[in-house]
């Protein structure tokens, strides 16, 4: 070993979801959304003035914390923006993570909270989901340096009742909460509410999913204002311009187009039911999801055939083969008619294998 790389930051990083780009797939291995923006993203994107592109963007983004805060009814000084949730998710690590006591997250769960403790060097501990894949709140009554888990959970899907959320907030008033509500808007409660009752309370959530904008990357954390400013102070230590000019304008558009994001919603949560009733015709179970994904296993043929049986016919799921989760498949709810091809081609192979 050199002795430079004794002063390297090493870690281990986060793997995303693979992005494969194979002109017939049925892509549903990224908790993607099927549907395109609302209607007015494509405008935006249409008429942006690109002589603006020389100036700076507002470092606040002004336009669309207030787009944020409009639809939630918040102050502005209660929302921060960042560039995906993963990005104001690495910011509140950094910001309130900060203390010599582990912090809290389930075992089972979004696998980038172990890889960003470890690049901040912030200890940690990770109670075991029950035997059915939920979290047990008990588990978080425990003296800790911080608290973080999704609601819904990934990969499980399963939520959490918001009395139960409240119950570890409540007996963790000396240390923050934060609450992942990346795939909240599939029909899970928020604990949005709860911001106003708990100054230890973030709520975190992201424009990659119900918002069909992953490719432009937009998360928001909101939470009481001390500890939005909190959030800004690091985050004006480390980037000011973290919003470029057209995320801003169109994640602005988005968030305006109530009705085209209750309606991608109402469509997604139709599909994903649907989808439960032919996973369970064919011999799948798995905990009820309240995601954009079902989290699933068969009773007789394991998950890594099935992933790659499927993965041969471009139709992509994730797998994740360590573990608890190793015979699971997580399945992405895409379009009816992805699902309908993909619950054809299960009936077909399980049939015959
Ligand atoms: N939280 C959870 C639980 C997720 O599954 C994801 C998606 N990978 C994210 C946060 C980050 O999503 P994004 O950065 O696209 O907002």
């Amino acid at each position: 070993m050199k002795t430079w790389e004794e002063n390297i930051r090493m870690v281990v990083p986060y793997t995303p979801g693979e992005q494969p780009n194979q002109p017939d797939m049925i892509k549903l291995n990224t908790n993607e959304n099927p549907y395109p923006p609302a209607p007015g993203v494509e405008e935006i994107l249409h008429n942006m003035p690109v002589d603006k592109l020389r100036l700076y963007p507002d470092p606040t983004a002004g336009d669309l914390v207030r787009a944020v805060a409009s639809y939630y009814q918040l102050d502005e000084n209660q929302v921060f923006v960042g560039v995906g949730s993963d990005d104001v998710l690495a910011m509140c690590f950094l910001t309130f993570f900060n203390g010599k006591k582990p912090i809290l997250f389930p075992d089972i769960t979004y696998s980038f909270y172990d890889v960003w403790a470890d690049l901040f060097r912030i200890p940690y501990e990770r109670p075991v989901l029950d035997e059915n894949f939920h979290i047990r709140k008990e588990d978080y009554f425990r003296e800790n340096g911080g608290v973080i888990f999704p609601n819904p959970n990934a990969p499980t899907g399963v939520e959490m009742p918001l009395a139960d959320i409240e119950e570890i907030i409540r007996r963790n008033q000396d240390s923050i909460v934060i609450v992942d509500e990346a795939y909240v808007d599939f029909g899970a409660s928020s604990a949005l509410p709860l911001i106003d009752k708990y100054d230890n309370l973030l709520v975190v959530q992201t424009f990659s999913k119900s918002r069909s904008m992953a490719g432009m990357r937009i998360g928001f954390a909101c939470a009481n204002p001390v500890l939005i400013k909190y959030l800004n102070d690091v985050k004006y230590s480390f980037n000011s311009y973290t919003m470029d000019r057209t995320a801003i304008a169109a994640g602005v558009a988005a968030m305006e187009d109530v009705e085209y994001f209750r309606e991608t919603c109402r469509k997604i949560i139709e599909t994903r039911e649907w989808t439960k009733e032919e996973l369970r015709k064919l011999g799948f179970s798995f905990e009820d999801s309240k995601s954009n994904f079902i989290f699933a296993s068969h009773e007789t043929c394991p998950a890594e055939e099935l992933f790659q049986a499927l993965r041969k016919k471009h139709i992509y799921v994730r797998y994740f083969p360590k573990g608890r989760t190793h015979n699971h498949l997580r399945i992405t709810i895409g379009t009816r008619e992805e699902m309908e091809a993909f619950v054809a081609f299960l009936e077909k192979y399980l049939n015959h294998r």
